[in-house]
């Protein structure tokens, strides 16, 4: 149900805030947020208060990345925006910057007038039922990507008062988000089926919402979630401001936005892979899974890694290539949607502290997580669209830093690596690493690096793992690899099942 026409406090400040293009801008995006553009406007420039700024330098932003420069002049109006930008480029400060300025704004503009109570109820006397009512609300597919956008939100309004925000995630027990709820907080972040759980129990009442974000809409409607969001969209008022960041912007996104979007601003960031020369990404083939584990095995063991992501295709696979890594002496945890909330929040808190120092992983952890020692991502399948692609390997070299992307890829899946080269719009090298070689030889040209003969077939004693060429990674006791390497205490969850 949509409701009331009547102007919101915050978008009376939009009414207030800076004159914006109408035109939609297409830019070529630097590879990463730390890539900010140092010659460009100021996040002062750019309408942000002194006290959003100073957050923001305390966080070690100087400079705003170009899709928040435009992204946060025309947010702080109180424009909707329809924005695609690539992973790593700094988005989630793109829509939560000029929130947390409209929330500034108000503050400064109540702070003159008495101070009321904000109680759950609405401030209606009696407290039968807690009833949270926020101001704004952000949708995010997965669970991992919700709990940055909320430690993002607490990192650039920790100078606001009482500015609170809430996760509200499925896999998290009832009880506990009834009680972060009866606070009342101004900012939820939220996967869509949890919320509607706790819509339809009403415990969350969205008549009063004026910003709402739908962060990497398009994996949404991939993941099926588009019925979810038309309920929840009903539920809040047609006056709001509506944020949608999507990697693409094309047909299935268009339906949607048509719907949900007033006269948007389009911010297109275009990022073309060949500009991400801070990964260095490569394949190489394989004959079978066991020449794919020994590889990945040597692979692991090269001195400049420090953490690392391996996708596999399925959650099982996941399961059990962690458990085997951890038999042959490294730190690894599975990530996968089947894994309690509880199991993966412990999973990626132990990759952040770096006790886990191999996640194998997923999709479910291609988008999102955003983890400074990542050094490498291994595809140890494919991914299925060419665009995850994209996705995974985005989790290393964050922030501008580098990174090293490999893909383990066997001769019949030609035409799925095909698909990813075209996508890219480039070739990736092939690369062969002595005593590994497969047996098949991959034709030259194309910009490939090919190689002649055959090779030694095994060159690691048939060991899948702990071949003991190099260092465990972070075990420092297992030169001698093997199966009966020492283990670190570290997180198994795949092997606990956890
Ligand atoms: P995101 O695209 O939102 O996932 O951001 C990618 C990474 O860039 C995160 O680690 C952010 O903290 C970081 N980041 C975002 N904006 C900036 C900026 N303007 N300067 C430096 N780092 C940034």
């Amino acid at each position: 149900m949509t409701s009331s026409n009547t102007t919101s406090p915050l978008n009376a400040i939009a009414d207030q805030a800076l004159g914006l293009a109408d035109a939609p801008v297409q830019i070529d995006a630097a590879p990463a947020a730390a890539e900010a553009v140092s010659t460009g406007p100021t996040f002062a420039s750019l309408g942000l208060s002194a006290e959003v700024v100073s957050a923001l330098t305390a966080a070690g932003y100087q400079n705003p990345t170009l899709v928040q420069q435009r992204a946060i002049p025309a947010g702080i109006a109180g424009r909707d925006l329809l924005v695609s930008s690539p992973t790593g480029s700094g988005k989630t400060a793109a829509f939560m910057l000029p929130a947390i300025e409209r929330f500034a704004q108000l503050q400064k503009a109540q702070a003159s007038q008495p101070r009321e109570p904000r109680p759950a109820d609405g401030g209606r006397g009696r407290r039968p039922k807690p009833v949270a009512r926020p101001t704004m609300l952000v949708l995010t597919p997965t669970r991992e990507l919700a709990m940055q956008v909320t430690t993002a939100a607490a990192t650039y309004g920790k100078h606001l008062k009482c500015l609170r925000t809430v996760s509200i995630l499925g896999g998290v027990a009832y009880g506990q988000q009834l009680m972060l709820l009866a606070k009342n907080p101004e900012i939820l972040v939220a996967t869509p089926g949890r919320l509607i759980d706790h819509l339809e129990r009403g415990c969350i009442d969205l008549s009063q919402l004026q910003i709402l974000v739908l962060d990497e809409a398009d994996r949404m409607l991939d993941m099926g979630f588009i019925e979810d969001i038309e309920t929840i969209v009903e539920a809040m008022p047609a006056t709001r401001q509506t944020m949608l960041f999507s990697a693409t912007l094309d047909g299935k996104i268009g339906s949607l936005t048509g719907r949900l979007l007033k006269d948007p601003e389009r911010i297109e960031i275009v990022q073309r892979m060949e500009q991400r020369t801070n990964i260095a990404q490569t394949v190489h083939y394989v004959d079978d899974r066991d020449h794919k584990d020994r590889l990945l095995d040597h692979l692991l063991r090269d001195e400049g890694l420090d953490q690392a992501i391996v996708f596999t295709a399925t959650k099982i696979d996941a399961d059990q290539l962690a458990g085997r890594l951890a038999d042959a002496g490294f730190e690894s945890a599975a990530l996968h949607g089947d894994l309690p909330q509880g199991a993966r929040n412990r999973t990626i808190r132990a990759l952040r502290e770096r006790r886990v120092r191999v996640l194998v992983a997923t999709d479910v952890a291609a988008r999102g997580i955003d983890i400074p020692g990542i050094t490498h991502v291994f595809n140890y399948d494919l991914p299925k669209f060419a665009e995850d692609y994209v996705h995974r390997i985005g989790r290393t070299g964050r922030a501008g830093r580098s990174g090293i992307a490999v893909s383990l890829v066997h001769h019949a899946e030609q035409g799925a690596l095909k698909r990813i080269e075209r996508f890219v719009r480039t070739p990736l090298p092939v690369n062969v690493v002595e005593g590994f070689e497969p047996r098949k030889a991959e034709p030259t040209g194309n910009g490939r690096l090919g190689f002649g003969g055959r090779g030694r077939p095994g060159g690691n004693g048939g060991r899948r793992f702990g071949s003991g060429s190099g260092k465990p990674v972070g075990n420092g006791g297992s030169r001698d690899g093997g199966y009966g390497a020492r283990r670190n205490d570290g997180p198994r969850t795949a092997r606990r099942g956890s």
